[in-house]
């Protein structure tokens, strides 16, 4: 879709930059005032040196973040779609010696783009139908104890993945704080970074309201990804990361473990040096030494799966995960994300840091197999299950609350996928003999 139009936009990019001017719509308020002041800023602080542009194959292909601010026109398809083929993942933000900001320039034109209609992309159906299923009356579950004031939200991926290291990291929880309650439930992070604001803020303000309201302050995180919304739209919520919480605590048996590890930081995580610390210490307890790349902390790469940019540009988000993994030179990689350790796995040994916390030999045996669809949907299911048989709880809720139907599947539709995703699921196992 984007491709189609290419030709003559690198025609828009060449004559503003030929004008030297700004554009009439940074000046007359053309668009929403958010997306305005971004491209005013980057217009003005950008000095088009060309350092973040170096590494990121988007800004390869359509120039440095100037003049995509200079050349951006509202009213044009392209302009608006442009920015799904970015992973929003920040390096250009952390490599910038100006100051600039170009990812959340990036995220305020998806932003315009929904707004103006045109934010949909077929590309991102998928995604938002996990995230439906997430948030899904069968799929969550909240379960706060009596006197509950800080819930683990272990998020869709790790339960998916690691159902049991799920459970073992609330058990390793309880034993610290007794009354820790539990919440399966989506952040909703897909539509934020989709640009779906409206969408995002009524469920992640539907869901911190009902937590605020049960007593909750404080939320220990599992994934980057849900930490990063909690800590940015938490308000009247306390984030932690279960890094940070967990952090001083030894492999069952004290089980030490020796070796080099490279840590791979979520880019998710780039900033958020209170977690990158905290995981490096916990590997150092655990008995591993942990090696630096050029890539580690606030220069990490993505995996090519932010901002669901790799369902509209695989090619281009693809690249990150090669550099990473260029300066890796077949030392073990860990993650403390579930969706970049099993993008990694699939090229190098690549371990989850909960894995290596609470089933070290096997992890390193290479026996913490990545789970794929649909088993990562059964296993959240099969979480949900042992947690309300086992759960002393004072509040419990499934979650029927939704902001509006999605657009792509009519509710009959979504009811459908929905209820019938379980029976799908068993029947696949049965007619494999899993259950035999
Ligand atoms: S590094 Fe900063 S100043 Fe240089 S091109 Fe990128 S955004 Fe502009
Ligand atoms: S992909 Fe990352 S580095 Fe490239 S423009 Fe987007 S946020 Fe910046």
């Amino acid at each position: 879709m984007i491709l189609a139009t290419r030709s003559s936009c690198c025609h828009l990019l060449s004559v503003s930059l030929m004008k030297n001017v700004l554009p009439q719509h940074i000046e007359h308020g053309v668009c929403r005032p958010a997306l305005a002041n971004s491209l005013l800023r980057v217009s003005e602080q950008c000095t088009r040196c060309q350092r973040c542009v170096f590494e990121c194959a988007f800004l390869k292909q359509y120039g440095d973040p100037k003049t995509i601010a200079d050349s951006f026109d509202p009213d044009n398809r392209f302009f608006l779609q442009l920015p799904h083929e970015c992973n929003l993942c920040s390096h250009c933000t952390a490599v910038c010696s100006h100051g600039v900001d170009p990812k959340a320039l990036f995220l305020e034109i998806r932003r315009e783009s929904v707004v103006r209609g045109v934010g949909e992309l077929p590309e991102h159906n998928g995604l938002r139908r996990y995230e439906q299923v997430g948030t899904s009356q069968r799929y969550s579950w909240y379960g706060l104890p009596e006197g509950c004031d800080t819930v683990f939200f272990p998020g869709c991926s790790l339960t998916g993945s690691r159902p049991e290291t799920t459970l073992k990291s609330y058990e390793l929880l309880q034993s610290m704080i007794p009354s820790v309650g539990i919440v399966l439930d989506c952040c909703t992070k897909p539509s934020h970074d989709l640009g779906d604001e409206d969408y995002f803020q009524a469920m992640f303000g539907e869901m911190t309201a009902f937590l605020r309201e049960h007593g909750v302050k404080q939320v220990l995180t599992a994934c980057p990804n849900c930490y990063e919304v909690f800590k940015d739209y938490g308000e009247g919520l306390t984030t932690r990361s279960v890094y940070e919480v967990l952090n001083g605590r030894q492999c069952p048996g004290g089980v030490k473990l020796v070796g080099s590890v490279i840590v791979h930081d979520p880019c998710v995580a780039r900033f958020d040096t209170t977690s990158q610390q905290a995981v490096r210490d916990m590997l150092e307890t655990l008995g591993l030494k942990v090696e630096e790349t050029e890539y580690s902390r606030e220069k990490t790469l993505c995996c090519g799966k932010g901002g669901g940019a790799g369902y509209v540009a695989p090619d281009k988000t693809r690249i990150w995960a090669t550099k990473l993994l260029g300066g890796v030179h077949n030392r073990p990689l860990v993650s403390y994300c579930a969706s970049c350790t099993k993008v990694f796995a699939k090229e190098t040994p690549t371990h989850h840091l909960l894995d290596l916390l609470f089933a070290p030999e096997g992890a390193l045996a290479g026996k913490a197999r990545e789970t794929r669809t649909p088993m990562t949907y059964l296993n959240r299911l099969k979480v949900k299950k042992q947690l309300r048989r086992t759960l002393s709880t004072a509040v419990t809720r499934e979650r029927t609350f939704h902001a509006r139907e999605l657009k792509t599947k009519s509710k009959l539709g979504k009811q459908l996928l929905i209820g019938l995703l379980p029976v799908a699921l068993g029947l696949l196992l049965l007619s494999r003999g899993i259950f035999s």
